[in-house]
């Protein structure tokens, strides 16, 4: 892994770094750029504009790893009153949500977690759209795995999400690309070990086209979310090759991030989905955003220092 890129995910765990970041004056103005706001009501507003666009949106509200029952309580009501917030303003067929298990409590207990995700999926049903469930860490993701197969034992429509940097990756791809399947494949955004994944360059890449293959191959709808403009080429070159017609596979990409982009493929016919996070608790989404990107951080350190 780039040695920049550790140092910012090891600094995303550290108190003393995070109240710093989090209490800095510049740190919102930053913030801006890759999270909609911190209300349902910004949150909606941004969905709305995204829509304006030709885009569809997959909402994420901002938390992980709670140890507080809690707080993964709090989690669900939010889910619940955004969805309701998406069905009342006609935006639920544009938009579904994302949901990390760690924030709803996974850490604190797996049955916990399982019967939170049940109320965010019912009140998706009711809204009249869907769940994707984010991974998290690579110490989380059988557990994902195992709470995304009971969801689709009545939610067939749940999404899972699959990163390329994990070596067990492949196997996992082949057992998703099932008839009504819907999963999303990235590369992966958590530090990681050698011994369960590999490096961040090449062989992520080799990987994550692999997992397109068997992906497009398979009867599921893959849902490709990269930013990499080389990544983007060979799955349109990939869908073509497997006779996948646009709207049977959608490209993803994180609110902030290549907007033109996202916008040209839209007005290629493709279907595009834009990662929305809101809420307050942006402080791990930016760290990871960060340490992608030595360019944003850049940014972001000149602004601190500025401002301080
Ligand atoms: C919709 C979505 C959902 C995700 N969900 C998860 C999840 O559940 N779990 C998880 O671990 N990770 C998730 N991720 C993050 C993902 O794993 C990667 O960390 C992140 O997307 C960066 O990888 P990349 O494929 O864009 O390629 P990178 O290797 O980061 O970038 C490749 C190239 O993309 C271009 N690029 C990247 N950023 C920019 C920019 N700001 N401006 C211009 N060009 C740029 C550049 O050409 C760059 O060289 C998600 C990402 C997306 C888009």
């Amino acid at each position: 892994m780039n040695p920049l890129r550790s140092i910012i995910l090891a600094a995303a765990k550290n108190g003393a770094i995070r109240t710093a970041v989090a209490t800095a004056p510049v740190s919102r103005d930053v913030v801006r750029r890759f999270v909609a706001g911190e209300t349902t009501a910004e949150a909606v507003a941004v969905t709305r504009r995204l829509a304006e666009d030709g885009l569809t949106a997959t909402l994420d509200y901002l938390g992980e790893d709670t140890t507080d029952a809690a707080l993964a309580e709090a989690t669900v009501l939010a889910y619940e009153e955004l969805l309701s917030a998406l069905h009342d303003q006609g935006l639920s067929d544009r938009a579904e949500v994302s949901v990390k298990l760690t924030a709803v409590g996974q850490l604190l207990d797996e049955e916990l977690a399982l019967a939170n995700a049940r109320r965010i999926c019912r009140a998706a049903e009711a809204a009249g759209t869907t769940v994707t469930l984010d991974m998290e860490d690579h110490t989380t993701t059988d557990s994902t795995l195992r709470i995304l197969a009971e969801l689709r034992s009545t939610w067939p429509w749940v999404g899972a999400v699959l990163q390329s940097y994990l070596h067990r990756t492949l196997d996992d791809a082949r057992a998703l690309a099932s008839s009504g399947s819907r999963v999303r494949l990235c590369k992966g955004a958590y530090a990681e070990p050698e011994s369960v994944a590999f490096d961040a360059g090449q062989e992520t890449d080799l990987s994550y086209v692999r997992c397109v293959n068997a992906l497009l191959a398979g009867d599921g709808y893959p849902m490709f979310a990269t930013h990499d403009p080389r990544l983007v080429r060979i799955i349109t070159e990939r869908a073509e090759a497997h006779g996948r017609k646009p709207g049977s596979f959608e490209f993803q990409m994180l609110y902030g991030i290549r907007p033109e982009e996202q916008r040209r493929l839209a007005q290629l016919g493709h279907t595009v989905r834009v990662y929305v996070p809101y809420g307050g608790e942006w402080y791990g989404y930016l760290m990871r955003r960060l340490a992608e990107r030595p360019a944003n951080t850049t940014f972001f350190l000149r602004a601190l220092a500025t401002r301080n």
